[in-house]
C-alpha cells in the first residue's frame, strides 16, 4: 500500500487524479494551477510518542517516513537520512535550547549552509536524484533566490547524477555570505547565474523561462524535465514534519513537559513550509495547541489569520532585515485551505487571488483557521530590541528567529510552553546583528562576522570563515533578457 496525493484544486480531467509520492515530487504542478496534498495523514499519537521516546533523528524520521507509506525503497531513504550524519551533532541535527521562562528555541540551521532549508533540500536531494536515476531521465531544477534556498538547493544536488541545478540570484541582493556559497560552488551540474536586477526581476526572469514555448522545446530535445525545489514540493514538506514531533520529544527528553501536555510551536513564516509541516505534526496527533505564526512587516499572513483576509491589493514588497520572509504569496497556505475547506472552495478561492488580487474567508472558516493558528508581526526595530535584550540574557539569535519574539509576547492565551523555530544561525544575517548589538553599521559581512564574534566571544564558524577565502567559479553576471540562452547552454 503506498499513501497517494491528490489536487488542491481538484481535478481537471488532463491530469491524473491521485499520484504516487514520487510522482509529486517529480512534477509538483497539477491541475488548475494547484499542488499535491497527502489523501490522509498517518497517526502519530501518544503511543508513538512514547515509542521513540529514545529515538534518535535518524530513527524517528525513518519511522514517520515509513508511516507515510511513500513509494521510495527504504534503503534509498536510509541513504537520505544519512545526510544529518554531516550536521553538527548526527544525533541531534536540530537541537533545542531553554532561552527564558517557557521559552525554547529549536535551531534549525546546523547543516552545511547554516541554514534551516537545509533540514529538508539535504535528504530531498537523494531522493530526487535516485528517482532521476531509476527512471533514466533527466532533471533541471531551476531556483531563483534571496539568499537562502539557492545555497542549500545547489550544496544538496551538487555532483548528484542525472540533475542539474541553475540558481538565478539578484547581484548585490543578498548578503555576502549567500552569494559566496553559491559563487564558490564548483560542479558541473550547477549554474549560478546573477542578474542585474533585484529579486523580484530573479523571480519574474524564472516565470517568463518557465513560460518560453523556445524553452520547452529545446529542453525536450535534450530528454530534460523540469523540477521544483521550493516547498510547493510535497518533497521538501515531508521533512519538515518531522522537526516538530522531534522537538515534542526533545522537550519531553529535557523534562520540561510531560506526555500529552499541549505546547506552543512558533514559526517565522515565509512560504509557510515550516508551518504547514507545524500544522500536519498537530494533525498527526502531536499535542500542540497552536501554531503562532510571525511575520515581518510583509504582514500578509498576520492579516489572514487575524481577519480572514487575504490582500495584496495594496501591498507591495518590503525589504526587512529578515529578507527571507519577504513574501506575500505564501504557496503553503492553499495546502492549508485545501485541508480545512475542501478542493472547491480552494479553487475559488486561489483563483480569486489570482484574478482579483484579495480573498476574504467566511466568519466560519476564519474561526476554523483559528483553532490552529495565530499571528503577529514584528518590524525591524522591534527585531533589533529582540536581538539585543535576548543577547544580554545570553541567547544569540539572527533576525527571522527574532521575529518569533513578538508573536510569543503577544499571542499566547495560555502560559504554555512554546518552541520557537530558529531558521539561520548569525553569520547568515551578521551585519543586522552587529548593528543590534553594538549600533555599528557594516557594508561588509566580514566586518560585521569579527565584532560579533569578538562581542559575543564565538569563533566564526570554519565554513563561513572559509568562504572568504576561496576561489569564485560562478562567474556569470548577466541582464534578465539573456537568461534563457545561459541556461541552454548550460544544459
Ligand atoms: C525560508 C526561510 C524562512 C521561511 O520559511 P517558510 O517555510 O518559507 O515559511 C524563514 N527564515 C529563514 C532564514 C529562511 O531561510
Amino acid at each position: 500500500m503506498t499513501m497517494n496525493f491528490i489536487e488542491t484544486r481538484g481535478n481537471d480531467g488532463s491530469h491524473p487524479e491521485k499520484v504516487s509520492f514520487s510522482e509529486a515530487i517529480l512534477s509538483p504542478l497539477c491541475s488548475f494551477g494547484g499542488i499535491y496534498s497527502p489523501e490522509k495523514l498517518p497517526e502519530l499519537g501518544e503511543a508513538f510518542l512514547t515509542e521513540h521516546l529514545d529515538a534518535d533523528y535518524k530513527q524517528l524520521a525513518k519511522a514517520i517516513l515509513m508511516r507515510f507509506e511513500i513509494d521510495i525503497e527504504e534503503s534509498v531513504i536510509d541513504q537520505a537520512l544519512s545526510l544529518y550524519d554531516a550536521f553538527d551533532d548526527a544525533k541531534n541535527p536540530a537541537p533545542i535550547v531553554k532561552v527564558e521562562d517557557d521559552l525554547y528555541v529549536s535551531e534549525l540551521y546546523h547543516g552545511p549552509t547554516r541554514a534551516f532549508k537545509d533540514m529538508a533540500l539535504q535528504p530531498f536531494g537523494v531522493i530526487l536524484s535516485d528517482l532521476a536515476q531509476k527512471r533514466n531521465e533527466n532533471y533541471l531544477v531551476l531556483a531563483a533566490t534571496s539568499g537562502d534556498t539557492g545555497p542549500a538547493a545547489l550544496e544538496t544536488f551538487k555532483n548528484k547524477a542525472n540533475v542539474k541545478v541553475a540558481c538565478l540570484y539578484p547581484d548585490g541582493g543578498t548578503s555576502d555570505v549567500q552569494r559566496l556559497q553559491m559563487v564558490t560552488e564548483d560542479a558541473d551540474n550547477l549554474k549560478v547565474i546573477g542578474i542585474h536586477g533585484d529579486f523580484d526581476d530573479a523571480q519574474s526572469a524564472l516565470k517568463t523561462l518557465l513560460a518560453s514555448e523556445n524553452f520547452k522545446k529545446r529542453l525536450n530535445e535534450k530528454h530534460t524535465f523540469l523540477s521544483a525545489a521550493n516547498s510547493v514540493n510535497f518533497g521538501r514538506i515531508i521533512f519538515q514534519i518531522i522537526y516538530h514531533v522531534h522537538s515534542y520529544l526533545e522537550l519531553l527528553r529535557q523534562k520540561a513537559i510531560s506526555m500529552g501536555e499541549k505546547i506552543y510551536l512558533n514559526v517565522p513564516s515565509g512560504n509557510f513550509g515550516n508551518a504547514l509541516g507545524g500544522y500536519y505534526a498537530l494533525k498527526m496527533g502531536l499535542p500542540v495547541k497552536k501554531i503562532l505564526i510571525a511575520s515581518n512587516k510583509n504582514n500578509v499572513l498576520t492579516d489572514f489569520i487575524n481577519e480572514g483576509s487575504y490582500d495584496l491589493r495594496s501591498r507591495s514588497v518590503i525589504a526587512t532585515s529578515s529578507p527571507a520572509m519577504d513574501i506575500l504569496k505564501s504557496s503553503n497556505v492553499e495546502r492549508i485551505l485545501f485541508d480545512l475547506f475542501g478542493y472547491q472552495r480552494t479553487r475559488e478561492l486561489m483563483q480569486q487571488l489570482d484574478q482579483e488580487k484579495h480573498y476574504q474567508i467566511h466568519a466560519d472558516e476564519l474561526s476554523t483557521l483559528q483553532e490552529f493558528f495565530a499571528a503577529d508581526y514584528c518590524d525591524d526595530e522591534q527585531g533589533k530590541q529582540y536581538i539585543q535584550t535576548t543577547f544580554r540574557n545570553g541567547y544569540l539569535m539572527d533576525p527571522h528567529t527574532a521575529t518569533c519574539f513578538r508573536a510569543y509576547d503577544n499571542c499566547r492565551s495560555e502560559a504554555l510552553k512554546t518552541v520557537v523555530y530558529s531558521t539561520a544561525e548569525w553569520t547568515k544575517f551578521s551585519p543586522t546583528i552587529a548593528n543590534a548589538l553594538t549600533g555599528e553599521i557594516d557594508t561588509h559581512d566580514i566586518d560585521a562576522l569579527k565584532s560579533i564574534s569578538h562581542e559575543a566571544e564565538l569563533p566564526i564558524p570554519e565554513p563561513i570563515s572559509a568562504l572568504f577565502e576561496k576561489e569564485i567559479v560562478q562567474k556569470t553576471v548577466i541582464d534578465k533578457e539573456n537568461i534563457e540562452q545561459e541556461v541552454l547552454d548550460f544544459i
